[in-house]
């Protein structure tokens, strides 16, 4: 008999039972014949999860909400791009040591080419200051964008990704930080939610206490809204409905998963194969009773 070692992968965070991997990756390892498992753990002691799925003979996890600065400092290796934001969403677990990384960068920076758009020389607009928010905004100071203004609740956080970003580009950029309720959108070419809030169908203009204008009719100037969020958000809906352009989190979700199996695996998978998963999930859990 042939047995083979299954690939052991999942998502660590709290919540965690919500996240739509598990199906991507799972379609993904069923596509190229790969015996094993990727399973959501939701988990309070996030440093005895990651060190129990290494005993147990896992190749790797997905890190989400609110445990990947947490995995960055927990690391035995980071990549350089981890160094920088202090937050990864992949770690690899190779010869006994923790190694992190950060696929959020590259799942930002490359939905947003996919879709046609472009941060180069743009003033960019971040809403929240999370782990999400960390890798957004070094993704945006890669991309050549003009501005970086942070948007956050708890302002001491957007300060510390600010010093944090500045102290490793130095002079490359300069990053403007508020607390949430101070955002004139008229200032801003694309404007990003990295915040929770539209999981539970929230609106995140009533939160901030401000609605876009409307675009004007023929206008040539427009602007991106983009959500991290990647089921139906009010963002969006009312973005679209102002004539702007949007973008949800979708390909931002997939291209982070592609690269973090390409981390586990060495293979870099069919993108299609994942995104027809994660839209079927969707189908299946989010979109009933959605408005
Ligand atoms: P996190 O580290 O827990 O940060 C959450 C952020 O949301 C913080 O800035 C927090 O503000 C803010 N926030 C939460 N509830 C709020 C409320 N009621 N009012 C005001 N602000 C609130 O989480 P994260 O990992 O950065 O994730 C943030 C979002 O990005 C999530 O929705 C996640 O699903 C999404 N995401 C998507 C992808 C993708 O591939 N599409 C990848 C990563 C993350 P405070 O700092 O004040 O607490």
């Amino acid at each position: 008999m042939d047995i083979v070692q299954p690939l052991y992968l999942g998502v660590v965070g709290k919540p965690a039972f919500h996240s739509l991997s598990p199906p991507m990756h799972t379609a993904v390892m069923k596509k190229l014949g790969i015996k094993g498992s990727y399973l959501p753990f939701e988990v309070d002691d996030f440093e005895k999860a990651v060190i129990g799925a290494m005993g147990l003979g896992f190749r790797g996890l997905n890190v989400t909400m609110p445990y990947k600065e947490e995995a960055y400092r927990l690391a035995d290796e980071v990549s350089d791009d981890v160094k920088i934001v202090k937050a990864g969403n992949t770690i690899l677990f190779e010869c006994g040591r923790i190694k992190v990384f950060n696929t959020d960068i590259y799942g930002f920076s490359e939905s947003i080419k996919k879709a046609g758009f472009s941060a180069d020389g743009k003033r960019v607009a971040v809403i929240g200051a999370g782990g999400a928010a960390r890798s957004i905004v070094y993704s945006l100071v890669v991309s050549g964008a003009k501005v970086i203004h942070i948007f956050n609740r708890t302002y001491e956080k957007a300060v510390k990704i600010k010093e944090d970003i500045e102290s490793c580009v130095g002079e490359k950029i300069t990053i403007e930080v508020s607390g949430l309720n101070n955002i004139d959108f008229e200032d801003f070419d694309i404007i990003v939610n990295a915040t929770n809030i539209g999981w539970n169908n929230e609106n995140l203009y009533e939160v901030l206490g401000v609605y876009p204008r409307r675009r004007p009719k023929n206008s040539k100037s427009d602007k991106l809204f983009f959500d991290t969020i990647y089921v139906p958000t009010k963002f969006i809906a009312i973005a679209r409905e102002l004539g702007y352009s949007f973008l949800d989190g979708k390909w931002m979700l997939v291209l982070q998963g592609a690269m973090s199996f390409k981390i586990w695996t060495s293979v870099y998978p069919n993108e299609n194969v994942m995104m027809k998963a994660l839209n079927r999930a969707i189908k299946e859990r989010y979109n009933q009773g959605r408005k």
